[in-house]
């Protein structure tokens, strides 16, 4: 049973609103599973320390029977017509309409985001949602015109079956929604297993879409087993689903990406970042210190995009440096439902001195701690945003580290930002400020940045979801949400018909005649 452990004051009335009051189970496989075997999870509040929840993990045959649901449920809905599936997707999306404010409260308590980013984070599931309503009315193959007389070539796109869904902790629902929701529009089903930091949110999505789908008359088509790395390695290896979206570490995306390659499985790894902002001398020095600071301070410095590094050209390097640091200084750190508050806590205990110990490597490799970087006296896992300067020779700039550490590097010109940002293992965001249209293509030509994501005079950090959204390198090569990401959800098939009499063979190949 999930016992409630000294919940705030309004904690019972989100928890209410989302149907989560008595909530024990963290498995649901067409169903709630009432007393699964794979051991407590606690939800911490990251402001706290404090449990909020106890969540039951799936045990082996839980799991077992959250895939099967999901096969089962695949038989049924891949042939459900796609603008049909399209229809349950944006009741979907009316439901997190409905829950947002309860929902967005809840990711805010569960990971220590401030709540307008809580928000933020249901908005960007209702978006994503709309998003897939249009699409399962675009699921466009293409038409070739064949080499041979009387044929015709096309290709198709079929569901591909259940999906596995990985997420990390920093974006606990929403990452869900962009893999979900389109899996959902193109015929697949989903097998989810949460972050372990972040279970009670996973419930109340999984129970708000399931209730959705069974009002429209539907299998529950979203399956959902709780439980720590060693579920995720086993989703990784099972042969059932033929595609496992994984969204973490770099580690744990090799993890992933080996296992899933050796049984011929499809992956789509959404990994850590080493995200850079150039700013040039000529650069509009108001949008770049707004941009930096909601990068490198926003979600505490816990997103896969956050701004980690400022390349700064040296004529505007000190007063850059000196309107952030005077801008951090202003940073409230503290409760995230507070609406003042601009950065909440990071999401537990190791996170603390995971950021302390790179700050003491920055130091021992010849970095110097600008501000920031203290410990916050008080309960909970608070810390104060830090800035330090650094040189191209530190090995611990080149390092993710999931905390708001900014690395501010001098830099002489463009050629040598671009150099210094591609000179690290992740490739997932960048971006450059400068008003000099010629600089602004280098840094956008194939000889410039090397990321998945690249800005013009905006930052790292908050991407929307029209866009194919993921990075190169160690950052895994997935793309997901907008564009055409959806394509990885199904399979193509290339079809060509002969409405003629003859049999030619392509090539012009004559075999027997
Ligand atoms: P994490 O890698 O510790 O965990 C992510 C998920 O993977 C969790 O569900 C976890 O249980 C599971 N997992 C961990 N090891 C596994 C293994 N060996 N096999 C299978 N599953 C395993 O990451 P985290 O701390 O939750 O999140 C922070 C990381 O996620 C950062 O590196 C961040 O950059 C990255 N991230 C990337 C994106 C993106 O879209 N590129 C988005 C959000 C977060």
């Amino acid at each position: 049973m999930g016992r409630l452990c000294s919940p705030p004051a309004d904690m019972r009335e989100i928890l209410a609103a989302l149907g989560l009051a008595d909530v024990s189970s963290g498995v649901f496989a067409g169903g709630w599973v009432d007393a699964p075997g794979g051991g407590e999870i606690v939800s911490v509040q990251p402001s706290t320390g404090l449990p909020i929840a106890r969540v039951l993990a799936a045990g082996d045959a839980d799991y077992d029977a959250a895939v099967d649901a999901a096969v089962r449920a695949f038989a049924g809905w891949r042939v459900v017509p796609a603008p049909r599936r399209g229809e349950l997707v944006r009741e979907i999306a009316d439901a997190l309409r409905r829950h947002k404010a309860a929902l967005g409260k809840l990711v805010s308590l569960e990971t220590g985001k401030i709540l307008a980013e809580g928000e933020g984070e249901v908005q960007e599931m209702i978006d994503v949602a709309d998003f897939a309503v249009g699409l399962s009315r675009q699921l466009y193959g293409n038409a070739m015109h064949s080499e041979r007389r009387d044929h015709r070539m096309f290709e198709q796109w079929h569901p591909l079956g259940p999906v596995g869904v990985l997420t990390a902790f920093n974006f606990p629902v929403a990452v869900w929604a962009w893999n979900a929701l389109l899996a959902a529009v193109c015929g697949d089903t989903v097998v989810w297993k949460p972050s372990e930091e972040a279970p009670l949110s996973a419930v109340a999505v999984t129970r708000l879409a399931n209730e959705v789908c069974r009002r429209a008359g539907h299998p529950p088509l979203f399956s959902l087993a709780v439980g720590g790395a060693e579920l995720g390695a086993r989703m990784a290896s099972d042969a059932r689903l033929p595609l496992v979206s994984a969204t973490g570490s770099c580690r744990m995306g090799r993890a992933v990406g080996e296992a899933v390659a050796r049984r011929m499985g499809r992956s789509l790894l959404e990994l850590g970042g080493n995200n850079a902002v150039i700013v040039l001398d000529d650069a509009d020095l108001d949008l770049a210190v707004r941009a930096v600071l909601f990068g490198a301070v926003g979600t505490a410095g816990q997103r896969c995009t956050s701004t980690r590094r400022l390349l700064v050209q040296r004529g505007v390097a000190a007063e850059l440096t000196g309107r952030l640091v005077a801008a951090y200084g202003k940073v409230v750190v503290g409760d995230p439902l507070a609406r003042e508050t601009l950065m909440g806590p990071l999401i537990h205990a190791r996170a603390v001195d995971a950021m302390m110990a790179a700050l003491d490597a920055a130091r021992r490799q010849g970095g110097e701690v600008l501000c920031g970087g203290t410990r916050v006296d008080r309960p909970g896992f608070f810390v104060t945003p830090a800035i330090v300067g650094a040189h191209a020779g530190m090995e611990i700039v080149k390092e993710e580290t999931f905390a708001p550490i900014l690395y501010v590097l001098q830099v002489e010109s463009l050629a040598e930002a671009i150099a210094l940002q591609n000179d690290v293992r992740q490739g997932l965001s960048s971006a450059v400020f400068t008003r000099d249209l010629r600089a602004a293509e280098a840094f956008l030509a194939a000889t410039g940045s090397d990321c998945g994501i690249a800005n013009v005079n905006l930052g790292t950090s908050g991407a929307e979801i029209g866009g194919a959204f993921g990075g190169e390198k160690d950052t895994g090569g997935g793309r997901e949400s907008g564009s055409d990401a959806w394509k990885a959800y199904m399979r193509r098939q290339t079809v060509t018909i002969n409405h003629g009499t003859e049999l030619p063979l392509a090539q012009g190949v004559r075999f027997g005649e």
